[in-house]
């Protein structure tokens, strides 16, 4: 595989951007090697400057539920920029955009955006403090809500995969204010209650999680929680920024049958630029400035572009007849094609999937539930995988642990070849 260009191109960014990446799952250290540099990319395939082309299963991390370069977005987003791209004061589309998504998760009645999933969990939970007059917020070992100071302790994606889940620079202050309790097991959450009595803000959670790779809350642990946290008047966060439109329509709270206080939003929301929102009650979000005292701005937040690439993406998930049929349909064929090859050949591997989320989990064990079963996966192995995936002409994220993503644009035969080289593959490491 000629990878020349990539090789040149990172030689050259190493020079003056940390680590060659402006954001650290981007490198492939985990996995070794170069990261490679794309030049472009369309529906499902991306292409390196090499011009290899790929089937694409990390999406960049999520947003790319239609596939890349959109022609609607694409449009949307040219007729924006002809007007302006950021002026600074409000915009009809804003409104548009807090209406489709308050309409479309009904637990979210007022909604702030923001420029990024980091953005919109670091204010949710400002939001939750000011409005509980409380410190303490309990979050789930593996769980990722973005690199907010309060959740880079015990933190998964990248933090989990550079061996920083702790990050240095995070305050003891800071870090004495977060508790971690144990992903599908509330005896551990319902004990940090008992011991912090009126003393939590929130419990902020990835109600599916994709972060340390994908995991499905049990009914007894999320509805638990819902009720631990009525009970103790502490507020529920359901951080949505990759499930959100992603596992449902409504996100993972229609997916679960389960109301939060607040949800975050990312990803999808902006259809491929940068955004993030916040929303919840309204009762809650009133708090904010300019209605209330908690503090929260941003100079480029409900940006023209983001807003008419995020808008254009979510009216077609809404529009189209059967969207998420079909994308449940396309994930769930390959899925059981990874499985079935699994079984075939005795491979030991769990896949773990949710709507069109999934990760193949390299490990001996047959299930995977919670962090401490994510840690027993063979990264090695996973490595190795991940290689033989590039050379065929898959490109999934350079770590066990993250979710990959599939989109209504992947065909039948992205799918089938993704199926067929996964048994290649698993063929070849067991040799
Ligand atoms: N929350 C979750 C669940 C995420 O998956 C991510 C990013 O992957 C974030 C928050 C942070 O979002 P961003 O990278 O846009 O800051």
């Amino acid at each position: 595989m000629n990878i020349k260009n990539s090789v040149i191109a990172y030689q050259e960014a190493v020079k003056h951007i940390p680590g060659g990446v402006n954001s650290p799952v981007r490198a492939f250290n985990s996995v070794g090697g170069n990261p490679l540099f794309i030049k472009k990319a369309n529906g499902s395939k991306i292409i390196d400057i090499d011009n290899n082309e790929y089937v694409d299963y990390v999406g960049s991390w999520g947003p790319m539920i239609l596939g890349h370069a959109h022609p609607d977005v694409v449009e949307a987003l040219h007729q924006t920029a002809m007007n302006g791209t950021s002026y600074g004061a409000p915009t009809v589309i804003e409104t548009e955009m807090a209406n489709l998504i308050c309409q479309l998760i009904p637990s979210i009645e007022r909604v702030r955006m923001v420029n990024s999933g980091t953005e919109a969990t670091m204010s949710a939970l400002r939001l939750a403090r000011g409005y509980t007059q409380r410190d303490l917020v309990i979050k789930f070992e593996g769980c990722y809500h973005g690199h907010g100071d309060s959740f880079l302790i015990k933190a998964g994606s990248g933090a989990l995969t550079f061996g920083t889940p702790n990050s240095p620079g995070v305050t003891k202050g800071t870090a004495s204010d977060t508790l971690t309790a144990v992903y599908n097991d509330l005896d551990s959450v319902l004990s940090l209650f008992s011991q912090y009595k009126d003393q939590i803000a929130a419990v902020i959670l990835e109600p599916v999680t994709g972060n340390m790779g994908v995991i499905k809350p049990t009914e007894q642990f999320i509805h638990g929680l819902r009720k631990a946290c009525t009970d103790n008047g502490t507020l529920l966060i359901f951080d949505e920024v990759m499930t959100g439109f992603r596992v449902a329509r409504g996100g993972a709270q229609e997916l679960l049958d389960i109301t939060p206080d607040l949800t975050t939003l990312g990803k999808i929301i902006g259809g491929g630029l940068p955004v993030g929102a916040y929303g919840g009650k309204k009762e809650i979000m009133d708090m904010l400035a300019p209605n209330g005292p908690v503090y929260q701005a941003g100079t480029l937040s409900g940006n023209p572009m983001a807003m008419a690439a995020g808008l254009t993406t979510l009216k077609i998930v809404n529009e189209i007849d059967g969207f998420y049929e079909q994308l449940e349909e396309k994930a769930a064929f390959l899925a059981e094609g990874i499985q079935k090859n699994l079984e075939a050949l005795n491979f030991p591997g769990v896949i773990n999937r949710v709507g069109s989320m999934f990760t193949l989990f390299f490990t001996k064990e047959t299930e995977v539930n919670n962090f401490s079963d994510v840690m027993k996966c063979d990264t090695d192995l996973f490595a190795q995988y991940f290689k033989l995936g590039l050379e065929n002409g898959i490109y999934t994220a350079p770590s066990q642990f993250e979710a990959g993503f599939v989109s209504i644009a992947h065909s039948q035969e992205d799918l089938q070849k993704t199926i067929d080289k996964s048994y290649d593959a698993f063929k070849q490491l067991l040799a």
